[in-house]
Parts: C-alpha cells; sequence; structure tokens
C-alpha cells in the first residue's frame, strides 16, 4: 500500500468512482463516504456511494443517502459500478470480509483501490493506496484530513460538512473519547465556519427514534445485564424473541453497550445479541483492556483498543457460557 498523499495529483483527472464502507455502516461509516462523495463530486469525478448492506433509519436525513445503492438490494446494478469503477475508495473497515458479500467483488475489481481507515491491523496488501492509523477520531476526521492535505479545502461544502460531523460525533461519543485531540476541535471550527449547525445533526441522529426502542433498552437493562462485579464486567444478552417483541431494527441497538460502562467501576462492557444468521458481539472498556485483542482471540473481531466487535454462528447460550469462560483468563488484566 503507498502512502494516500502519492494518489493526491490524480484527483484532478476525472474519474469513474466508487465509495465504499463497512457492512450496517454505522455514522462514521456512511458519514465518511457521503463526506467524500460531496466532495469528489465537486472535484468533477462521477461517484457512486455503495453500502454493502442496509442501515440504520437514523441515517437516512444525511445529505446524498439517496443517491447509495445497497448492495444487496440492487446487486447486478452495483456490480456494474465495482466493474466500471477507475478508483474504489474504501472506508472505515481494515479488513475486506468487513463489507460482506462484496469481499470478491472488490478482490476482483482491477482498478485503484484506496483505503481511508482507523482500526487496528489493516489489510495493507489488498489497497494501492492508502491511510491506516489508530489515532484518529473517527474516518470522517480522515477524510476532512484527505481534503485538507491535498489542498481542495475551498472544495469542501456544506453537505460534505454535516456528513463530516456525522462520523466525529458519534465515534467520539459526542467529543468525549480520549482521540478527540485539538485538531478534532478545530476540524469542527471549520465546519461551524462553513455554516454547519451541529445541534440538526445531534437531533437526527440522538433524538429521532421510536417509543418501542426505549422500552426495549429499558426492558434489557431490567432483564438481560448481569454485571459481574469480581471481573469489573458488565454483560447483557439480547434474544432473538426480545427483538421481534419489541420490533427491533438495524441501527436501535447502536449505543447499547455503551450503558454498561455508566455503572462505577465498570471497565469491561460486552453485548451480544441473537441477530439472524449469526450472534453478534459489542466489546467496549475503559482504559488499558484491549477489546481489539479480546476479540480476535475469542470471538472472531477486531476494532480498536477500547471498541471491537465480533461475531459467531454457535447459539446465543453457547457464546454467553464461552464468555463467561474466558473472562476467567483476564481477572487480572481487570482488576
Ligand atoms: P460495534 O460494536 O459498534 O459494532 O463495533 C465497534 C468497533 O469494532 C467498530 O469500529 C467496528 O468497525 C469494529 N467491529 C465490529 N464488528 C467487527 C467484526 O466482526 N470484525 C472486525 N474486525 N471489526 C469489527
Ligand atoms: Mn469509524
Amino acid at each position: 500500500m503507498l502512502s494516500i498523499d502519492q494518489f493526491y495529483p490524480q484527483l484532478n483527472s476525472p474519474a469513474r468512482i466508487v465509495v465504499t464502507m463497512h457492512q450496517k455502516p454505522d455514522g462514521d461509516a456512511m458519514g465518511s463516504a457521503l463526506g467524500l462523495y460531496h466532495f469528489l463530486i465537486a472535484m468533477g469525478h462521477e461517484v457512486t456511494v455503495i453500502s454493502p448492506t442496509n442501515w440504520a433509519n437514523f441515517l437516512d436525513w444525511m445529505p446524498g443517502v439517496d443517491t447509495v445503492i445497497d448492495f444487496e438490494q440492487q446487486r447486478e446494478k452495483a456490480l456494474g459500478m465495482i466493474q466500471a469503477a477507475h478508483v474504489i475508495f474504501c472506508l472505515d473497515f481494515n479488513v475486506l470480509h468487513r463489507t460482506k458479500n462484496m469481499e470478491q467483488p472488490l478482490l476482483a475489481a482491477n482498478c485503484t483501490k484506496i483505503l481511508i481507515d482507523h482500526h487496528e491491523q489493516p489489510q495493507e496488501e489488498a489497497f494501492t493506496y492508502g491511510i491506516s492509523n489508530t489515532a484518529k477520531s473517527s474516518t470522517c476526521e480522515m477524510v476532512y484530513d484527505f481534503i485538507v492535505d491535498s489542498g481542495n479545502l475551498d472544495k469542501l461544502t456544506l453537505p460534505a460538512a454535516e456528513c463530516l460531523y456525522t462520523g466525529v460525533m458519534t465515534d467520539t461519543g459526542s467529543f468525549r473519547f480520549p482521540a478527540t485531540s485539538a485538531g478534532v476541535h478545530r476540524m469542527v471550527a471549520t465546519l461551524k465556519d462553513l455554516g454547519l449547525k451541529h445541534t440538526r445533526v445531534h437531533d437526527n441522529i440522538y433524538d429521532n427514534f421510536l417509543e418501542n426502542r426505549l422500552r426495549f433498552i429499558g426492558y434489557a437493562l431490567v432483564n438481560r445485564m448481569e454485571v459481574m462485579y469480581e471481573y469489573n464486567t458488565a454483560l447483557m444478552y439480547i434474544t432473538r424473541s426480545d427483538l421481534q417483541r419489541y420490533n427491533i431494527k438495524t441501527g436501535d441497538t447502536e449505543g447499547l453497550v455503551n450503558y454498561l460502562l455508566t455503572i462505577q467501576g465498570i471497565r469491561f462492557g460486552a453485548l451480544v445479541i441473537d441477530r439472524e444468521g449469526e450472534r453478534k458481539w459489542s466489546f467496549r472498556s475503559k482504559g488499558a483492556f484491549d477489546v481489539n485483542k479480546f476479540a480476535r482471540e475469542h470471538f472472531n473481531g477486531g476494532g480498536h483498543v477500547n471498541a471491537a466487535g465480533g461475531g459467531s454462528y454457535d447459539s446465543l447460550d453457547a457464546n454467553v457460557a464461552r464468555f463467561k469462560e474466558v473472562i476467567k483468563e483476564y481477572q487480572h488484566q481487570l482488576q
């Protein structure tokens, strides 16, 4: 993978460009993809954003989201776009299998592939150019850096600013996680100068759910949470019938795992959800406990030191039992 600055000169030659991100895109994945989309359009390129799967309803207000192709819904059209692309940008993921059924078409595409990402241990050999920086708050911050460092800040528009703000806001827990640097605040200042209405973004993302989701959270906190004080750990498990009973959709469970870390002394929070097809884990920690490593070693996943995910095809009960078994190895680290 060559350094991304070697790609900057090519930004000035109009090209057919595909932008994609990880499956079930979150605020940072969708925000960085659409932020880059608006910028590349302003630079004169022909641009298509392809999401590997559907996404949460709370992202549907984002400028440009109506142009995004869902690979699972429009497979032939998406494959045509991938085959015809001169350049494919891959955002907010480190390994190609995070794009689910797009992994093979992306591998097969014979074009320039560019990675912009902040997760641990990227699959560098799969990309022509790229930047991977785990110290960055978000991929949106990195797309902003890409625009500034390539000398094109004048091509950053208000719609792009709204998209990029979204990912910085969601990936920093609204500007509280340690990666929220002075540079992040300077970036936000620049976006504000462009006319960004930040309250609109917060309201659209965080205060835009249906009643059932809040009742579901209450139910889960009362009935599905186990606090293991001997490990300073809290575990939550959500069954298939819980999801059905409260009509829980993609995105409704986002942020649920963070409640676990609000308990005094708890340093490790783990949530497992019995999704269709697989059991999906979310891990969060405070301090030095490395959940990226934990997810890789035990639950076929990865991510960042303090936020990671994983998956398993075993039953929910088997996953919960395995968690309770492996956590014993970490008692010392979690003190
Ligand atoms: P979340 O718990 O919000 O789904 O994910 C937390 C972090 O871990 C995100 O940065 C996400 O990209 C990453 N992540 C989630 N699931 C997986 C997975 O199965 N594999 C890998 N490598 N990373 C994941
Ligand atoms: Mn991210």
